[in-house]
């Protein structure tokens, strides 16, 4: 019997029952690592040895009756711009290649806390910064459901290595879409929280008003279990927030009668692919013959939304990645004097993308251009806000594409980083205000690439999405 490719909860009860062991579970996966991850690429670093170890320690505890919880045992990834304590974090940046943080990200830590098993550290596109994973300043990732095309990113290291059965699961960040969209490439649910539902604290960060943790996943139930595991308040960080974290599983409900869902007609513009299309307003048509009451909303400013992001997002970078100097963390570069040593440093450790948007978020932020640009964009943003304010007046849900399009291929978009930036017009808007988003599978293209929709809650109701999510997934 193949473990891999069963979601946590069915292996949770495998191992509960004794039909499994967790030994043989993280074997598994680990043997279908070697079989596939020359092809896929979905690691930076693969933390065998302490896989193994982790893995006998859950059945030495199974063995002495105890009870585990529902993510013991179960083999994961971690996106390798979350702090992992003694285990290489890299950022995908050469300028962290050898950074071993001394302290685990809160999200991380309390995933620790109920024992899974960490496979490894995923691969990401540098700082984040992308959406195919090519800006990896290591090596690509690729789609598992076909070689020659982008898993999509920054989270894409994390989603293939759920969607290849090299993990059950993955933690992945969410600045601009990138859980969601590498979700929706891999044919996997990835669910971007609340803007301070999961603290940020060791989240290296890239643009810290909108970057956000959250789970990757083979379906709706195994979300609700990881953002249990992740979600809450942290003193180490501010803008989390102090509200109640309800218990999400209880959401896993099969019903949406009553529900109005909005499908915001911005969102199905000229240069959607025609195949995401009808899937996406078939799924909406499901949600119909269900109970759920489908009415077309208008979210004004989405035309403005990519501009604003990025604005937004390279300004907070320009300065969160002030600190990669040759002298406080990671690596150094030698010069004859100070500033040419960091000039050195950062010339070479940082790759092409990183730079452009330190370039951008700097001229930006600049004095005489603050007021035209970074300012204008902060306006921007409320506007933005406030068209899912008003929306969500009159409807619980708002379902849209994740992205207008499939996977692409590699190497299609990466020298023209201005058609890649407009794959997130779906996607940046609810970084923008804050809000959560879930991407499901909804079929494939006619390539047999696979096609995900989103759908958008209010603030802090994870709850209803999942529950609408669920619904879905249980008729598909
Ligand atoms: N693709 C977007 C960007 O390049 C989103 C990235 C993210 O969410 N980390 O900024």
């Amino acid at each position: 019997m193949s473990l891999y490719d069963k979601t946590a909860h069915e292996l949770h009860e495998l191992l509960t029952t004794k039909k499994i062991s967790a030994t043989e579970l993280t074997a598994d996966v680990l043997s279908r690592v070697d079989e596939v991850e020359d092809k896929i690429g979905a690691y930076l670093t693969i933390t065998r040895d302490k896989a193994i170890a982790d893995s006998k320690a859950v059945d030495e505890k199974i063995a002495r009756g105890e009870k585990i919880s529902p993510l013991e045992g179960i083999p994961c990834a971690v996106k390798d711009n979350i702090c992992t304590k003694g285990i290489r974090t890299t950022c995908a940046s050469k300028i962290l290649e050898n950074f071993v943080p001394p302290y685990d990200a809160t999200a991380y830590g309390k995933l620790t806390a109920q024992k899974p098993v960490l496979i490894g550290k995923a691969n990401l596109d540098e700082f984040a910064m992308g959406g195919s994973t090519e800006n990896s300043g290591f090596h690509v990732t690729r789609n598992p459901h076909n070689l020659e095309h982008v898993p999509g990113g920054s989270s894409g290291g994390s989603a293939a290595a759920v969607a290849a059965g090299e993990a059950v699961f993955a933690l992945g960040s969410d600045t601009g879409g990138s859980i969601r969209q590498p979700a929706s490439f891999c044919g996997v649910v990835g669910l971007k929280p609340t803007y301070g539902r999961v603290s940020r604290y060791g989240l290296v960060a890239y643009a810290s008003s909108l970057d956000q943790i959250g789970p990757i996943t083979r379906d709706v139930t195994d979300c609700a279990f990881v953002l249990n595991a992740i979600a809450g308040h942290d003193d180490m960080d501010s803008t989390s927030t102090a509200a109640q974290v309800p218990d999400f599983t209880k959401s896993l409900i099969a019903d949406v009668k009553g529900l109005t869902i909005g499908l915001p007609k911005e969102y199905f513009v000229a240069g959607i692919d025609s195949d995401v299309e009808t899937s996406v307003r078939n799924a909406a048509k499901k949600f119909e013959q269900l109970g759920a009451n489908i009415v077309e909303i208008s979210l004004p400013h989405t035309d403005y939304a990519i501009s604003t992001y990025y604005l937004i997002a390279p300004a907070e970078a320009a300065t969160n990645l002030e600190r990669y100097d040759g002298v406080s963390y990671g690596a150094r570069v030698d010069g004859v004097d100070v500033v040419d040593m960091m000039t050195n440093t950062r010339t070479e450790k940082f790759g092409a993308e990183v730079k452009r948007r330190i370039m951008i978020g700097n001229y930006a932020l600049s004095a005489g251009y603050y007021d035209a640009y970074y300012l204008k964009a902060l306006k921007v943003r409320t506007l933005i806000q406030r068209d899912f304010t008003d929306a969500f007046k009159t409807v619980d849900l708002i379902l849209a594409p994740t992205a207008p399009t499939a996977a692409f291929k590699l190497g299609e978009m990466v020298s023209d980083p201005l058609k890649m930036y407009l794959q997130d017009v779906c996607t940046v808007p609810l970084n923008l205000a804050g809000l959560p988003g879930i991407s499901i599978p909804c079929g494939v293209t006619n390539d047999g690439l696979p096609i995900g929709f989103q759908l958008i809650g209010k603030a802090l109701d994870e709850a209803t999405i999942l529950r609408a999510a669920f619904t879905y997934e249980q008729i598909n």
